[in-house]
């Protein structure tokens, strides 16, 4: 490591780079091994986010459902900061990171910047709307969720316990039916909101919810949250939200003061300075073996690429967990020996809708209820990396078995009120 004023220059851990530690490139990471690389992450931990909604509903603790890096890539130098540029030429890239400003030399480049919450410009939507992309955003929903009961017993407006989600694909969807499930559970501790109605209402453009699930299971998570009371509007858009109500452009004005935004996600911005071939998405375009078209040192997977897939021919890949592991272990194989191209059948889907509700579509067998609930928590328990965060998980699970959702509000945690004169 070399000091140049005050930028920081070093070279990557075993020659290689990667650029984020979501799932792409925590996994590439944990799979060079002894190998080595250096990870340039904003975060200290990857989020396992299939069990996003299980956080934000508190049946999982949050700092269960994400996997330090430390541990998940022993052999990896973990910078912890944000990339800022990059240099094709020079091979180096410059990031902010918690010592200041520095200077990262490679020989092999691996992009895994992931996706941003894709926005439209919607009245209202920045400035009252929330995310449920990360964390942050899970646990700031949670207790916004539980204020607005507190607000309500003490004689709030209608639009307190009005709850609009928008963008009927996974995230929001179950984010929805968990945080439906917390409201009702909580509910018996607020006896004087008993005849208070609520109303929990789902949008999205595309005919139906859930489009990319085999139709039948995409009817029975509609007639389950139908038969739970949430109001579920396809074919539509939102016009406006004020933070007291939601405008769709059917006409129907929803009082809420939650609206929650899972419209979709595009890829990272910060790859349009980065002076890489880009898709009409803003996607890196790689080759078959996830190389960067045109460059012999630089890779890109997960949702910032737009990757070519052997087994789907004519479609690149959709931004999911899934396909962004098996990248990572094509990848991870492409860096240590001959490149191969890449090829992944989907075997399956999973989704859970609350407590013991959930579908499964594994291997074309499709599953719905408590047995697709039984499959999908099954199958994140297995693909959770290390065995001492499962552990941690089934801990969690079992709890709640036997409990009431926990209904503790802590949005002043991170913010210390600091000495008192
Ligand atoms: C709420 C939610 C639920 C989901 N549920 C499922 C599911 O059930 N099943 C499924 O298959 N998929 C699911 N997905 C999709 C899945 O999470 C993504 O496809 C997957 O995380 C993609 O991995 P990635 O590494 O490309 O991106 P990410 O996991 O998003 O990682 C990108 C990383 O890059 C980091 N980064 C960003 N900018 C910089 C920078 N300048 N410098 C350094 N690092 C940077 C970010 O902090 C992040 O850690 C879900 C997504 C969300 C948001």
């Amino acid at each position: 490591m070399r000091q140049n004023g005050s930028m920081v220059r070093r070279r990557a851990q075993g020659g290689t780079l990667v650029l984020g530690g979501g799932f792409a490139g925590a996994y590439v990471a944990r799979l060079l091994g002894e190998r080595g690389c250096t990870i340039v992450s904003p975060q200290n931990s990857m989020l396992y986010t299939p069990l996003l909604p299980e956080a934000a509903s508190g049946t999982l603790e949050p700092r269960h459902v994400v996997v330090p890096l430390r541990q998940m890539c022993p052999h990896a130098e973990v910078v912890i900061g944000r990339a800022t540029t990059l240099d094709i030429d020079e091979r180096a890239v410059s990031a902010e990171t918690l010592a200041g400003p520095a200077e990262i030399s490679y020989e092999r480049l691996v992009v895994a910047l992931g996706a941003v919450t894709r926005i439209f410009p919607v009245p209202g939507l920045v400035e009252h709307g929330r995310g449920f992309k990360d964390l942050a955003d899970a646990i700031a929903l949670r207790n916004h969720v539980l204020q607005r009961l507190d607000a309500a017993a003490a004689g709030g407006p209608a639009s307190e316990l009005g709850f609009v989600f928008v963008g009927a694909g996974y995230a929001g969807v179950e984010a929805l039916a968990e945080l439906h499930d917390l409201v009702q559970s909580a509910l018996r501790y607020y006896p004087s909101l008993e005849h208070t109605p609520q109303r929990w209402v789902l949008v999205d453009a595309a005919p139906t919810i859930l489009p990319d699930i085999p139709s039948r299971l995409g009817v029975y998570a509609s007639r389950n949250l139908k038969e739970r009371g949430i109001e579920i509007h396809v074919g539509e858009t939102l016009a406006s939200f004020d933070g007291e109500a939601a405008v769709l452009s059917g006409g129907a004005r929803v009082p809420a003061q939650t609206l929650v935004w899972t419209t979709g996600v595009k890829a990272s911005p910060l790859l349009g300075s980065f002076g890489l071939p880009l898709d009409d998405r803003g996607r890196v375009r790689v080759d078959g073996t996830l190389r960067v078209a045109g460059r012999e040192d630089i890779w890109a997977l997960g949702d910032c690429a737009a990757v070519p897939n052997t087994r789907t021919p004519g479609r690149t890949d959709p931004p999911t967990c899934q396909h962004a592991l098996r990248q990572a272990r094509c990848l991870a194989r492409n860096l240590t020996g001959a490149p191969e191209p890449y090829g992944y059948r989907m075997l399956g889907q999973v989704a859970t809708l609350g407590r013991f509700k959930g579908i499964a579509d594994v291997l074309g067998v499709h599953l719905s209820g408590f047995p697709g609930w039984f499959v999908a928590r099954s199958y994140h328990l297995y693909a959770l990396p290390l065995l001492s965060r499962r552990l941690r998980v089934v801990t969690d699970w079992t709890t709640a078995l036997f409990f009431p959702r926990d209904i503790a509000e802590l949005s002043s945690l991170g913010h210390p009120e600091g000495f008192e004169e």
